[in-house]
C-alpha cells in the first residue's frame, strides 16, 4: 500500500490509539509494509462527523485512499439503556457521512466497525457473520445495534451500485489502555476504575453490578489493532468478518472481576448488586472465518491483557478518560 493515505476516524479512542501505537511500533522497526504510508488519526476536534460539511472538509483536506472508520457514540450497557435514541441518531449520521464522503472522494477501501452485541438476542450459538440481520437485537441497546447493522446495508449498497469495496469487522468486547473509564464505560474499564478507587480508600468489599453470570468474549485492543491492519491489507470481501477470541476463551463477568482483583492484588470480598441489569446473557461468537483466513494469529492471554491494562491505569489514571 505504498503511497496510501490511511484516515482513521475515532483515532483518539480505545481502538484508534491501539492502532496508532502498532503503526508507530512497526514503522520504528522498519517494517517495509508501512513504508511510504501516511496514517492520519482523527479525533472529534478535527471535525464533528455528525455534520456532512465537516466530514467532507476532512476528506477534502486529507484526500484519503483508505479509511478505518471507528468513530461512534460508544458506551456500556447502562449508558445504552438510557440513550437508545441518541445512539441510533448519532451513529446513523456519522456512518452515513463517512461512507458517503468515502464514495465522493474515491476511497479505495473502507473498514468500518460493527460489534458482537448487535446480533439477534434470540439466536443459536455460536453466532456467525451470516446472522447480522436475523432478528431483533437485545432491547437494552437496540439504538446502537440497528445503527451498526445499517453499516452493512450501506456497504452492500455501495458495492452493488458503485462497485465500492467498503467492508466491516465485528469485534467482541474490547478493552485496554486509553479506554473510556468514565461512568458511561463498558464493564472492564468501569471495574478497573472502581477497583482502583477501592484500593486507594482501603475498602474491604467490592461491588460488581448485576449477577456476575453473563458471559463475554473480551479482545485486547492491541490484538484488535493488529487484526484491523491485517483486514485493511488482506481482506477483500464486503461481507462482515468477526474479530473475536475463541469461544473457549469466553469468561463470566465474575471471572473478569476476579482477574481485575488479582491484577490489583485486592484481598477483599467481591459482592454482586443484583438490583442492577445483567443485559444480554451471552453473545458467543465464532471466529472460524478469521481462523481460516489468518491461522497464524495469536491472542494475548486474557489475564496478561488485564494486568497490562491495570498497570497502564495505575500510571495514567490522572490523564485517563474518567
Ligand atoms: P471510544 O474509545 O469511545 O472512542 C470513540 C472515538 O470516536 C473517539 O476517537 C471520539 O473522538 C470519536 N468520535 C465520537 N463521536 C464523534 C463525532 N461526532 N465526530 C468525530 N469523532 C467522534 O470507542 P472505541 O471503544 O475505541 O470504539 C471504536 C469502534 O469500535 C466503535 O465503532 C465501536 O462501536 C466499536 N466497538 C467497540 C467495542 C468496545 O468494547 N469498546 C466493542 C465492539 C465494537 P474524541 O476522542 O475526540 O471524543
Ligand atoms: P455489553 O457487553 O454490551 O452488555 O456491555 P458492558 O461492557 O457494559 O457489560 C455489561 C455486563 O457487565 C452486564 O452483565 C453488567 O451487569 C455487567 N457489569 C458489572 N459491573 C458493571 C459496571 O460497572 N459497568 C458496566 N457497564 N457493566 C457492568
Amino acid at each position: 500500500m505504498s503511497g496510501s493515505v490511511i484516515l482513521v476516524t475515532g483515532g483518539s479512542g480505545l481502538v484508534g490509539k491501539a492502532i496508532n501505537e502498532i503503526v508507530l511500533e512497526e514503522k520504528s522497526k522498519g517494517n517495509k509494509e508501512y513504508e511510504n504510508e501516511n496514517w492520519i488519526f482523527l479525533s472529534s476536534k478535527d471535525g464533528d462527523l455528525r455534520e456532512r460539511t465537516a466530514t467532507e472538509a476532512i476528506f477534502d483536506k486529507h484526500q484519503p485512499t483508505h479509511v478505518i472508520h471507528l468513530a461512534a457514540m460508544v458506551g456500556g450497557l447502562f449508558h445504552n439503556m438510557e440513550h437508545n435514541l441518541d445512539f441510533f441518531r448519532e451513529n446513523m449520521a456519522i456512518n452515513d457521512n463517512v461512507l458517503n464522503a468515502s464514495h465522493k472522494y474515491d476511497v479505495k477501501k473502507v473498514v468500518s466497525c460493527l460489534s458482537t452485541c448487535i446480533f439477534p438476542d434470540k439466536t443459536t450459538y455460536p453466532i456467525d457473520e451470516s446472522m447480522v440481520h436475523n432478528g431483533p437485537p437485545h432491547s437494552s441497546n437496540y439504538g446502537y445495534s440497528y445503527a451498526k447493522r445499517m453499516i452493512d446495508v450501506l456497504n452492500r449498497g455501495y458495492w452493488q451500485q458503485h462497485g465500492r469495496r467498503f467492508t466491516s469487522v465485528v469485534p467482541c468486547n474490547v478493552f485496554g489502555p486509553h479506554d473510556n473509564f468514565s461512568s458511561t464505560a463498558h464493564v472492564l474499564p468501569a471495574l478497573v476504575r472502581r477497583m482502583h478507587a477501592a484500593m486507594q480508600s482501603g475498602e474491604s468489599e467490592f461491588v460488581v453490578w448485576g449477577s456476575g453470570k453473563p458471559l463475554r468474549q473480551f479482545i485486547y485492543s492491541r490484538d484488535l489493532a493488529r487484526l484491523f491492519v491485517w483486514v485493511l491489507r488482506h481482506y477483500d470481501s464486503v461481507d462482515p468478518l468477526i474479530l473475536s477470541v475463541d469461544e473457549s476463551d469466553e469468561v463470566s463477568i465474575s471471572q473478569a472481576a476476579e482477574a481485575i482483583a488479582a491484577a490489583f492484588d485486592f484481598q477483599g470480598k467481591i459482592v454482586y448488586d443484583t438490583t442492577r441489569a445483567d443485559g444480554q446473557y451471552k453473545k458467543t461468537a465464532s471466529n472460524k472465518k478469521l481462523r481460516e483466513l489468518c491461522p497464524e494469529f495469536t491472542f494475548t492471554p486474557f489475564t496478561t491483557a488485564v494486568k497490562e491494562t491495570v498497570e497502564w491505569f495505575k500510571v495514567n489514571h490522572e490523564s485517563a478518560r474518567l
